[in-house]
């Protein structure tokens, strides 16, 4: 930044920000922050283009404090708002007091009111209470004012015991549902690993299926972008398709499996760009006679792979789906129908949303959205019914949570607190727990639908296992809550 002023003190009560402003490396500050994890407010939920705290601390701060007097006094400002800006100076007290006694003598030692009317995910309301201002917040969207109430308000109101309360209620939540429903997921029996292992599966992965057009053929083809399972430097591994009669089988082919067959590009599978080539027949069918039958309801689904995890083993293992594995997923479909009745007499309401999914169409923003072609046409539609089962599930036992709350006589005010958390968590889960997860081959990990700011289409998906503790499950979530929480907690 170039010392473009030659005038000082011209005008009265020019602020530094007005003046100059370290952009390059207060941006570089605030870029680095994507890639911090542990205690970032963007762990607790997502929210569409949340401001870098590093950034805005600095043009808080910088908003805040007079015009530099002098070249000196300007150098020296500025070497402070870089530092300032640093993730890892969030809790320096010696830089946060700093700034905070700057900003009190500038306003007259009176802390000066900081109104963000569009607050969304939190970031400068949040930097300003640090910086230690009269903060409002105001938002419309209600998702943005949970959030708001969750990154601001309650750790303000009531300090570190929040979060043993979070961590106590959600691992409460957790055995509850997992008493319930765990058994849907079973163990891994088929001796995988040999007897007693316990391996757990992690997740399921399915294709969605339709039926190829060829009148001679009339197989059943799983819609598949690609067949890799790992796709790692130093781990290869794939689903091999074959064709026994008219039926598509598959098998695990690469490191540690069978030898991948040579000639075999597992980056080819069955669709491209909603165009599907029979794997039995060849025959190719148009993208629009793919969307017909799923609007027609003739496109199915079905389970092609299982995703262990053994914790005396390192990494992911993989087998083909069996009998037992669809035997637990039907048993599942059947007991949430049961569920769901019982849930709909108690609270009014169909517990699984029946709001529709956006339309799609049109220009623009509404392009992201193409789910509509395929008949997924309201929000339920994007699960299937065990991921459907686990929600509902976790969602009721969030509520019980705070009825026994009550019952052990917490404050009501403090147990919504709680619960609030608990609201949060399941929104996480459920980003993870739909028919648009995909499995990530390059990290062997579940990547949750909101990687991109849209809902596309996906052919084949993984479905999580919310009781294991891997990617998406509900255990690998709450180090992150908390540590969010404890960071917020001591903010202000
Ligand atoms: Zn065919």
């Amino acid at each position: 930044m170039v010392w473009a002023h030659k005038g000082v003190n011209k005008v009265e009560d020019k602020r530094f920000i007005e003046e100059s402003f370290p952009v390059k490396e207060v941006s570089e500050h605030s870029a680095r922050e994507k890639n911090i994890r542990h205690g970032h407010i963007s762990t607790l939920h997502i929210w569409w283009a949340r401001r870098p705290l590093a950034s805005s601390r600095a043009t808080s701060y910088a908003a805040l404090i007079p015009a530099p007097k002098d070249i000196d006094e300007w150098e020296k400002k500025r070497q402070f708002i870089i530092e300032l800006c640093k993730w890892e100076n969030s809790l320096n007290s010696m830089i946060i007091e700093k700034a905070r006694k700057d900003i009190l003598e500038a306003n007259g030692g009176k802390p000066p009111r900081v109104l963000d009317p569009f607050a969304g995910g939190g970031s400068i309301p949040l930097e300003a209470l640090r910086l230690g201002c009269e903060t409002y917040a105001g938002e419309y969207n209600p998702v943005a004012v949970l959030i708001l109430k969750c990154t601001l308000e309650y750790p303000q109101k009531y300090g570190e015991k929040l979060v043993r309360d979070v961590k106590k209620w959600g691992e409460w939540v957790l055995q509850e549902a997992k008493k319930e429903i765990g058994r849907f997921y079973p163990p891994d029996k088929s001796g995988y690993f040999g007897e007693g292992e316990g391996a757990i599966p992690v997740g399921y992965i399915w294709a969605r299926t339709i039926k190829c057009e060829n009148p001679s053929c009339n197989a059943e083809i799983p819609l598949m972008r690609q067949f890799w399972l790992a796709k790692k430097p130093n781990k290869k591994v794939a689903l091999y398709p074959y064709v026994e009669g008219k039926e598509v089988k598959f098998k695990i082919v690469g490191d540690g499996y069978e030898k991948m067959p040579s000639g075999f590009d597992p980056s080819k599978g069955t669709v491209k760009g909603a165009v599907a080539t029979c794997p039995v027949c060849g025959y190719v069918i148009e993208a629009k006679n793919v969307r017909k039958q799923f609007q027609e309801g003739k496109a199915g689904q079905r389970m092609i792979a299982v995703v262990l995890h053994s914790k005396n083993r390192k990494g992911k293992f993989y087998r083909i789906a069996t009998e037992e594995d669809m035997k637990a997923y039907r048993e599942a479909e059947k007991y949430l129908e049961e569920k769901r009745q019982k849930l709909m007499q108690e609270w009014g309401i169909d517990p699984v949303p029946d709001e529709p999914t956006p339309e799609g169409k049109g220009k623009g923003a509404e392009r992201a959205f193409s789910v509509r072609n395929y008949a997924l046409n309201t929000y339920g539609d994007l699960f299937n019914s065990r991921q459907k089962l686990a929600l509902i599930t976790f969602v009721e036992k969030v509520r019980q949570a705070y009825e026994k709350m009550i019952d052990e006589g917490y404050d009501k005010e403090y147990a919504k607190g709680v619960v609030s958390y608990l609201g949060l968590a399941i929104d996480m889960n459920a980003a993870f727990c739909n028919t648009l997860a995909r499995w990530e081959n390059t990290s062997e990990a579940i990547k949750h639908l909101y990687s991109r700011q849209a809902l596309p289409m996906l052919w084949d998906y993984v479905e999580v296992n919310s009781f294991s503790d891997s990617s998406g499950s509900w255990n690998a979530g709450w180090g992150y809550y908390l540590d969010v929480l404890r960071f917020c907690c001591r903010s202000y």
